[in-house]
């Protein structure tokens, strides 16, 4: 591994403090009139930057390049409950078609469980090239070790240059245990995706607490891999016609072994899922009381909405932790999200700058909202929220009335 490599180590104390300063772990030691770099180095490479020269420097490991045109295929993980395919996977075939179209590589579906053959099918209605597939009675449920077998089995045949997964639950405890076994690079949550001409796929996503976007390549490992969330991309059209072909593959016997048994499933009851909502009304810190919810709740009642929030308002215990959009929180896609009072944080907008139409409401016309909103109202909410009512009560009048006349 690279590491930091002190190179005059008899530097003199004065030395010491000031690399002792820099370096925010605490990784330097001083000992017998030494200087040394500890295992608490994490490599942010600091000192390499802001020390005296002279002092420390870069041992790099010499590592092979790889042979990046070995590896073909974006590939997508069919994310699915006893054969029942989650949608994030559509979502995730239409980016990985967009991606591959760049590197003129195939689109590939990996599809792990059993009697999944006509699904398996499904998935050549909306581009796919190939569809692998691993039917097996034994896979007929999520079980974590013969599924990353699966997985390993058909990275090691068929090289593809990069795999996309959904991030539910099954997927982040999948992906990262393939990408393990291959000692490559994961991104987890991306937002967004693109693919450079020398097949390095470039994973976008907010770091640190979403001040910064950061643009993650695995350079020098295949396959590259990333998850994605529901909702963050958009599924294509199915065509009526089905293109490409079933692969069907198979698992060595002793790759089905497993230490878990399942014994019995137990469903859980479906809870609403504010993913799931066409309408949402987003309540944010603009809203002084948890009495004045009720005033937020009937508009968004009288538009057919649902409520959610923004974090400080699950910290508060005003709404049920499902009810988050944002970094931290669900990922949602609405056909219209009217946030009042939100000042739109990075972090609040990375679960919702995707809704179809957003329209806020703000008294503040320099809050961030206003730059990710089709319509903007600067106003007090407090005056807005019965304005608007009043507005809908009118029409609601006017409609019965030539409701009645019609009669
Ligand atoms: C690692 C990390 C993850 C996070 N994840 C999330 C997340 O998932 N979701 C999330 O929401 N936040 C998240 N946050 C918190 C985020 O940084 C913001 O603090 C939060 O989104 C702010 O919520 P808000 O817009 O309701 O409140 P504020 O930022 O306080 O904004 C309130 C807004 O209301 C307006 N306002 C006030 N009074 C009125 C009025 N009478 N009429 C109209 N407008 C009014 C103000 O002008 C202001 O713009 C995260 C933070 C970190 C560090
Ligand atoms: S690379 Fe960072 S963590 Fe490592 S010794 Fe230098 S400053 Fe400390």
């Amino acid at each position: 591994m690279a590491g930091i490599k002190v190179i005059n180590e008899n530097c003199g104390q004065e030395i010491f403090d000031q690399f002792n300063e820099i370096c925010p772990f605490g990784a330097f030691t001083f000992e017998n009139n030494k200087m040394e770099v500890t295992a608490a180095c994490k490599m942010c490479k600091l000192c390499l930057k802001k020390g005296p020269e002279g002092y420390v420097e870069l041992e790099e490991d010499e590592k092979e390049e790889i042979d990046k045109s070995k590896y073909r295929g974006v590939t997508v993980y069919v994310d699915h409950v006893e054969g029942k395919i989650h949608p994030v996977t559509l979502e995730l075939i239409g980016k990985a078609k967009e991606l591959a179209s760049v590197i003129d590589h195939p689109v590939y579906a990996l599809f792990i469980g059993h009697n999944i053959g006509e699904k398996a099918k499904e998935l050549l209605h909306y581009g796919v090239d190939k569809v692998f597939v691993y039917d097996d009675a034994r896979l007929a449920h999520f079980s974590i070790e013969p599924y990353t077998n699966a997985f390993e089995d058909f990275i090691r045949k068929e090289n593809p240059s990069s795999i996309l997964v959904g991030a539910t639950n099954v997927g982040r405890s999948l992906a990262p245990r393939v990408a393990a076994r291959f000692r490559t690079g994961l991104t987890a949550d991306c937002t967004i995706l693109e693919m450079k001409e020398n097949t390095d796929l470039v994973q976008i996503r907010p770091a640190f607490g979403g001040n910064i976007m950061a643009q993650i390549v695995t350079e020098n490992n295949r396959p590259q891999f990333c998850t994605v969330r529901y909702k963050i991309f958009s599924a294509p059209e199915r065509s009526e016609e089905a293109k490409g072909e079933i692969v069907n593959m198979a698992l060595e016997e002793k790759r089905f072994a497993s230490a878990i048994e399942v014994l019995e499933i137990i469903k859980k009851e479906k809870g609403f899922d504010i993913s799931e909502a066409d309408v949402i009304v987003a309540v944010g810190r603009g809203v002084k009381s948890e009495k004045d919810l009720p005033m937020v709740q009937e508009f968004a009642d009288a538009i057919g909405a649902k409520m959610a929030c923004t974090r400080p308002n699950i910290e508060n215990g005003w709404f049920d932790p499902r009810l988050q959009i944002g970094l931290s929180g669900r990922t949602v896609k609405p056909k219209l999200i009217i946030a009042v009072g939100v000042s739109g944080s990075v972090q609040f907008a990375a679960g919702m700058q995707n809704s179809e139409y957003i329209v806020a409401i703000n008294n503040d016309k320099n809050a961030s909202i206003f730059n990710i909103a089709h319509c903007g109202i600067v106003g007090d909410l407090y005056e807005v929220i019965p304005e608007l009512m009043e507005e809908i009560r009118n029409n609601k009048n006017v409609n019965e009335t030539l409701e009645s006349e019609a009669v």
